[in-house]
């Protein structure tokens, strides 16, 4: 009997996202006068892609766009229809907004996230950082990335943070004792700070990643003016090709 419940539940429900697909299918069709094949995604990375043809221009929609407002599906229907170009700011806007509020992070296979290193347990730095700055209320995972020695590459990147999934990547070659531990707190709690004060975008249409408040939070790390110092003495070695690491 539960199973019967169940199965018509999942029934119930698969039938009303159908329906508000096609409905929604039919809405943006009207709004932007040219037939369209489209499919509405779910994944982590495409959020909007067009194919145009004259006879039926395809399209690929992040699950977002269901709830569109009625300004944002004129946009839309702007850009499907090639009035212009670029994607309008208000699109932008409403992408890297609604991009934050997604979380993937069940799909993680928490097992392969590495947090001990040689010398830095990532964990356990976070762990400080959240208490000391965040008072336990950030829940994100961290890992470490790359290799700890260092291939001939004119750029290092020390940290990326992974909004949907909500992880924290941190290059292995910072598992290193010639990278002080705070300089490697304060990589840390700068991509912890990506998600407290999330990237925007302005009625131009410009990205603001490491905006103002960013910017003004970051200053409250601890070892902030030392942070800044460690990089302004070694980043050389950092920025210049073929060095080897310090
Ligand atoms: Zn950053």
């Amino acid at each position: 009997m539960l199973d019967v419940y169940l199965w018509s539940a999942f029934c119930n429900m698969f039938h009303l996202d159908h329906k508000q697909n096609i409905l929604f299918h039919e809405q943006l069709e009207n709004e932007a006068g040219i037939k369209l094949q489209l499919k509405i995604n779910n994944n982590r990375s495409t959020m909007l892609s067009v194919k145009w043809s004259p006879d039926c221009t395809k399209v690929s929609l992040h699950r977002m766009f269901l709830q569109a407002p009625q300004n944002i599906m004129q946009e839309l229907a702007c850009y499907l229809r090639r009035d212009h170009k670029n994607l309008a700011p208000a699109l932008k806007a409403y992408i890297e907004h609604n991009l934050q509020k997604l979380d993937y992070s069940y799909q993680l296979d928490l097992r392969k996230l590495k947090t001990k290193g040689q010398v830095y347990d990532l964990q356990k730095i976070y762990d400080e950082i959240n208490k000391e700055y965040f008072n336990n209320k950030l829940k994100l995972f961290i890992t470490w990335f790359g290799k700890s020695d260092r291939s001939a590459s004119s750029k290092v990147t020390f940290g990326l943070f992974h909004d949907p999934l909500k992880l924290i990547k941190i290059n292995r070659l910072l598992d290193n004792r010639q990278f002080p531990p705070y300089f490697v707190s304060f990589i840390i709690y700068h991509e912890m700070l990506h998600h407290v004060s999330p990237t925007y975008v302005d009625d131009k249409g410009m990205k603001h990643i490491h905006n103002k408040a960013f910017k003004e939070m970051e200053k409250k790390h601890r070892f902030y003016d030392q942070a800044q110092q460690w990089i302004r003495q070694n980043q050389k070695y950092f920025f210049t090709a073929n060095t080897t690491c310090i």
